[in-house]
């Protein structure tokens, strides 16, 4: 495996790699990898010839005051994980590299970026796709790997991608969770034991109201009440940001239940923001 930090490095070696005929896997994240990750690059090895992993904290997405300074960070552990995921290349670029002093140019996606996650991180779907823009231009992928956890991410940059006419093919990757259902995440690793504990709240109300729709249920408001018990009975001093039931692709309201409906929601567990979702049906 190789560790490339530099930019032009890396558009090189992807320039070379394509000359060859070989095809390229892109997954990028920003770093403390955890199972969920490598499930991302498990499956990008079966795409193509070359998985490239990119490992980048990137400013542009956290807002002034969120968590940038004290992101979890372990760049040996990611490289040995990586390594033994299967991964040929860790990209690893410097942020002053990314934003070059005078930057100016940024990507934005209009009509998904203004709810839900966008609704409460004003400006953090600006940074998301600029950085994944310049990481497509840069290691020119045939196919990228995305997470579900991470819902909206993956159709805002579904559009992106077609939008700017990326021949990129995009795969969305199921969600890897803990024994006891909470999502992971590399953020999980800011809890006490007994915080970790009550995390599980997001996850134990998903399942509450995917039991309320197996049963019948189908309408949102219902479900939503449940699931708001649910937080309060596991976690008492949870902050619900939001839930919410939208359409998969366009993310549209949903008022009652169908196929293409997921159930998302973003809470704050002792100081931290959980995001979780689930197809209901
Ligand atoms: P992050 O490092 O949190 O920016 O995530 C990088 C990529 O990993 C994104 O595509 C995420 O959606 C994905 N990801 C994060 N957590 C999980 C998980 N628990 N299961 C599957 N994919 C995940």
């Amino acid at each position: 495996m190789k560790t490339i930090r530099s930019i032009k490095t890396m558009q090189r070696t992807a320039r070379q790699a394509v000359a060859e005929g070989k095809s390229i896997a892109l997954v990028p994240t920003m770093g403390f990898l955890h199972e969920g990750h490598l499930s991302l690059i498990g499956r990008a090895k079966k795409e193509a010839d070359i998985v490239i992993v990119s490992i980048f904290v990137n400013p542009a997405q956290f807002g002034p005051r969120e968590d940038l300074s004290r992101y979890p960070r372990d760049e040996k552990g990611d490289l040995k994980k990586i390594r033994a995921a299967g991964g040929d290349i860790a990209f690893l670029p410097k942020p002053r590299d990314v934003y070059p002093h005078g930057f100016q140019s940024w990507v934005t996606v209009e009509k998904l970026t203004q709810t839900l996650e966008g609704a409460s991180r004003p400006r953090h779907f600006k940074g998301v796709t600029t950085v994944v823009a310049k990481l497509f231009n840069i290691t020119r992928p045939d196919v990228v790997v995305f997470g579900m956890k991470d819902y909206q991410q993956a159709a805002v940059l579904r559009q992106m991608t077609g939008d700017l006419g990326y021949p990129i093919r995009f795969i969305v990757a199921p969600t890897v969770r803990e024994p006891d259902g909470l999502a992971m995440s590399s953020r999980n690793r800011y809890f006490s034991d007994s915080q970790r504990a009550e995390a599980v709240c997001l996850y134990r109300a998903l399942k509450s109201a995917k039991e309320m729709v197996k049963a019948g249920e189908r309408q949102v408001s219902k479900i939503k009440r449940e699931m708001i018990r649910a937080i309060k009975a596991s976690c008492p001093g949870a902050e619900i940001d939001y839930i919410a039931f939208t359409d998969l692709k366009t993310l549209k309201p949903a008022r009652e239940i169908v196929k293409e409906t997921v159930c998302s929601l973003a809470v704050t567990v002792h100081q931290v923001r959980l995001i979780d979702n689930m197809r209901l049906l």
